[in-house]
């Protein structure tokens, strides 16, 4: 491996397949030169330069050797030198891991300023306050970076104290923006700064070209290891030996003068997908000007301006010509790349270069909008669609609204940009500190800040949204916001915020830390109420049912749903459900007009006035029933015989009232009652007596359900209907109680048929749920026509952990890294997962027709969905709104199995 790589000098050594070693930027870089796009000369020192320097703690001599080579060869590209004092070169020094990290690492720019170099470059530019401009930058970007972040002296702030002598300098002059600064001041601010850096970092500022660049090298790859870094990797699960590249490259200037610009811009609104480019600039400035929200950047076209922007210049308007090259490079590159980029660039001297380019960030509508339009477009296949768009981007188009009805009672108190679309409410903190702090005691926030850096990232990440004061669409708090699809507003310039005192001024009124606030960040509006929210209403986004098609198309897995009443059935069919995994009936139980029998039932001692109360639900249960499986006709619908331990549905032994009432009412004594609620406690119910264990001791409450079921269906056949039902066999362990049961229903069934001469379609099968039910899996398959996997019991008594419980001590799991991941949230395929792959063996190996499926919480988990994919189940089931995730997720895994054939 080369210890650096050339781009943009005539000759280019890297590729964009290269990102492992060149980092994301340097491996874009030489892929725009190697397109003949015009990229500043320069040279990327690869990653693994940077986990050597880490564990050495100085860059090899080999490597000086190297740099040095790179640098003639651009000196003789560009027909300067570096460090020159005629014609001097000037570099920028920027990270660039293998994944984009927003703002995470460090750039210094204008390197190669010297007191040797200034006044050559003065007399080249013939612009005085250009040069002195560029030098306080290099000052204050370096001391940060190289001189206290690299050093690890965060606590001295050194970028804050040399803000704060700009500042004051523009007091004292009476001015507004840092552009108007004099040479004079200039010449004055350096020379505090210099006083300052000197005072605080007790060294003096570097005056040699190359020490600042092997220094400005050398504080990147130390920023791999900084906190905020760490904090940003763990969050989005980088691996620490990745180490960064460092890409050296020519600098271009966007601040000569007026024929000199800046801007970002992606080649496709990143909000709504929309295939217009979509960016920010600004005339006479430095990219970092339109990044860091400094100044407030100008629409690149009218269709990026906001009400915000709408009056201000655009690119296209003040440099045509510019802007037209800009549309032919969106075209190029994204034929090249088949993909959305976000780019950055430089105008100097009406010359346009570009500085960056790699793929954009978006929210999930764009993604997806994106992603088909570039099908339709013939750039990328079907299966490029599905592998492309993630879980997470449906997750985010389900995202929570501000309900627009309530939303209308209320004036907003402020407007910003709309960054990073949804909906939030949440109590004000002024600090990612305080956000942490707040979140800890389950306290729902949001962070209002002037604007964001990345030390803000945990902050942030646990906040409900974010608010800025300043900053555009592409400020930090944008970028990380719409990353994670958290909803963000920035730009609000009416907010005050008073850090010190924690409070927030708007339109003269306070608000202080704590105060509730909701934001609609799709317009950019935000409120001082605590406004309700509703779900988003994607299921009538076209482009989210073309998706949905596609992944149809793709699937093999069949995804069915949890839901236990006829609006839930209607939502799923909406939402694709292929069927109904599980009804649980014991939400039927606690209807107000049945509970009462329900613990009549319970309470009775002798079978026939069990019988007696049981037959009450009937007409209850056969109505449910009906509508159910109506809805679904002519989908199946696995219906689960009661679960759930009797106790839950009896009072507490200490609500005295509610037992008297009772008492009352079944016209016995209290004393009664109270000794069967003592009698039926349980140590430990889920353990106890529960599923088709209740059953075996009270059979009259499965024969109810089983007529009622078939009640049901043999009246919707008669209607014209093709009810499915299936019914599930709760908690069994061994084939002797599925037989138990199974007796049951036929004998029920054999009546019903009988009684009303209609010969239903049903099946019986059982929830596989404890792990003797895996391992004997042969035997009750030779019975049953089909299992689901009931995965919460099993995954709670395969590691014996209460999945009630478990909450309260699970983090001391993640923090010891015995846990990855939640064993309730994703299967853990090596225990877990190998009894269900036993199951399923020795089960098909009994019965190759059995129909097998999942209903426990992981059936709309991705990673469990892909494991269900691989051991050969049926289908998966899941709550209505993980439908779309599992229909995308079981067509993903169909893609991946097809690559690797
Ligand atoms: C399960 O145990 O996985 C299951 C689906 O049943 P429940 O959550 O109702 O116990
Ligand atoms: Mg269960």
């Amino acid at each position: 491996m080369k210890n650096v790589y050339l781009f943009g000098s005539g000759i280019t050594e890297g590729n964009a397949n290269q990102q492992n070693i060149l980092g994301g930027k340097g491996a874009n870089l030489a892929e725009m030169s190697n397109l003949k796009i015009p990229v500043p000369p320069g040279f990327t020192i690869p990653t693994h330069i940077c986990n050597h320097f880490l564990e050495k703690g100085k860059l090899g001599r080999n490597i000086h050797s190297a740099i040095n080579k790179a640098l003639i060869k651009i000196e003789k590209n560009l027909g300067k030198k570096f460090g020159d004092t005629k014609n001097p070169l000037l570099l920028s020094v920027r990270s660039g891991a293998r994944m984009s990290m927003p703002g995470m690492m460090e750039t210094v720019l204008n390197i190669g300023l010297t007191s040797k170099t200034i006044p050559g470059l003065i007399k080249k530019t013939n612009n005085e306050k250009f040069v002195y401009d560029s030098y306080r930058r290099l000052i204050m970007m370096y001391a940060d970076v190289v001189m206290e972040k690299a050093e690890n002296k965060h606590q001295i702030k050194i970028r804050e104290k040399l803000e704060d002598v700009l500042e004051k300098q523009k007091n004292k002059r009476k001015i507004k923006k840092d552009s108007d600064l004099t040479v004079e001041d200039l010449k004055e601010l350096i020379s505090q700064f210099k006083k300052s850096i000197k005072r605080n970092l007790g060294m003096d500022f570097p005056d040699s070209a190359k020490a600042q660049l092997i220094g400005s090298i050398e504080a990147v790859f130390k920023s791999w290891n900084g906190k905020r870094a760490v904090q940003y990797r763990k969050i989005e699960s980088i691996p620490d030996e990745w180490g960064t590249a460092v890409n050296v490259q020519s600098m271009v200037f966007g601040n000569l003068g007026e024929d000199s610009a800046t801007g970002v811009a992606f080649t496709r609104n990143p909000s709504t997908g929309e295939n217009e480019l979509y960016g920010e600039w600004l005339e006479n400035a430095q990219g970092e000007d339109v990044v860091a929200g400094i100044r407030t950047p100008k629409p690149i076209n009218e269709n990026s301006k906001t009400s915000q922007t709408k009056n201000n210049d655009t690119l296209e308007k003040l440099f045509p010509k510019i802007y037209i090259k800009l549309l032919k490079i969106k075209k190029k590159l994204e034929k090249h790349y088949k993909e959305m980029q976000d780019i950055e660039f430089t105008v100097e001297d009406k010359k346009l270069w570009m500085l960056q380019t790699r793929t954009g960030k978006r929210t999930g509508d764009a993604a997806i909008r994106i992603a088909i339009e570039m099908y339709d477009d013939k750039l990328i296949s079907q299966n490029d669609v599905i592998s492309r768009i993630t879980p997470k981007n449906l997750d985010e188009i389900m995202h929570t609204k501000v309900n627009p009805t309530k939303e209308l009672e209320y004036i907003p108190i402020a407007t910003g940009l709309p960054a990073s679309p949804g909906g939030a409410h949440g109590r004000i903190v002024f600090s990612a500190e305080d956000a942490e702090k707040w979140h800890a005691k389950k306290k729902k926030v949001i962070l209002v800040r002037h604007e964001t850096s990345p030390e803000d990232v945990q902050g942030m990440h646990v906040s409900e949204a974010i608010i800025t004061a300043k900053g555009g669409m592409t400020s930090h708090a944008a970028l990380v916001a719409r990353g994670w699809g958290k909803p963000c507003v920035v730009g609000c310039s009416k907010l005050n915020i008073d850090l010190k005192n924690k409070i927030l001024t708007v339109n003269d009124i306070k608000y202080k830390q704590g105060d509730w606030f909701t934001i609609n960040s799709s317009i950019g509006t935000i409120y001082d109420k605590k406004i309700g929210l509703v779900k988003s209403n994607f299921s009538d986004n076209l482009f989210f049912k073309r998706l949905m098609e596609m992944s149809d198309k793709v699937k093999k897995l069949k995804v069915r749903t949890n839901a236990d009443n006829p609006k839930d059935a209607k939502l799923s069919i909406k939402l694709g459900a292929e069927g109904i995994g599980l009804c649980r009936t014991e939400h039927m139980f606690f209807d107000k007009k049945r509970i009462r029998n329900v613990q009549k039932m319970i309470l009775s001692n002798d079978s026939t006035s069990r019988k007696k109360a049981i037959m009450r639900l009937l007409p209850y249960q056969k109505n449910d029933f009906y509508r159910i499986l109506k809805t679904m006709s002519p989908k199946p619908v696995t219906i689960r015989l009661l679960d759930p331990p009797l106790h839950e549905f009896l009072p507490s032994q200490k609500n005295i009232k509610l037992i008297d009432s009772l008492a009352q009412e079944m016209g016995v004594k209290s004393k009664l009652i109270i000794n069967r609620i003592i009698d039926l406690f349980e140590i430990n119910p889920m353990l106890g007596h529960r599923g088709c264990r209740l059953s075996i001791s009270f059979p009259e409450i499965a024969e109810m359900q089983v007529e009622a079921i078939l009640l049901a269906a043999a009246r919707l056949i008669k209607e014209g209907y093709n009810p499915k039902p299936e019914i599930m066999i709760p908690l069994v362990s061994t084939d002797k109680e599925f037989i138990f049961q199974k007796n049951l229903v036929e004998k029920i069934a054999t009546q019903i048929e009988q009684k009303t001469n209609v010969k239903i379609n049903y099946k019986i099968g059982t929830m596989i749920e404890l792990p003797r039910a895996c391992l004997t899996a042969g035997e009750i398959a030779s019975h049953a026509d089909f299992f689901s996997f009931g995965t919460n019991d099993l995954t709670q008594t395969t590691y014996g952990f209460s999945r009630d419980d478990i909450g309260s001590f699970i983090q001391n799991y993640f923090d010891n890294n015995i846990f990855d991941e939640d064993p309730f949230k994703t299967i853990d395929v090596d225990g877990v997962g190998r009894l269900i792959k036993k199951a399923v063996i020795d089960g098909r190996r009994r019965k190759k027709s059995l129909k097998i499926g999942i209903c426990g919480e992981h059936g709309g988990d991705p990673k469990s969905i892909k494991f269900c994919g691989e051991i050969g189940l049926n289908y998966v089931s899941c709550s209505p709104y993980r439908i779309p995730i599992a229909r995308l997720s079981a067509a993903k895994n169909c893609i991946v199995a097809h690559k690797k054939k």
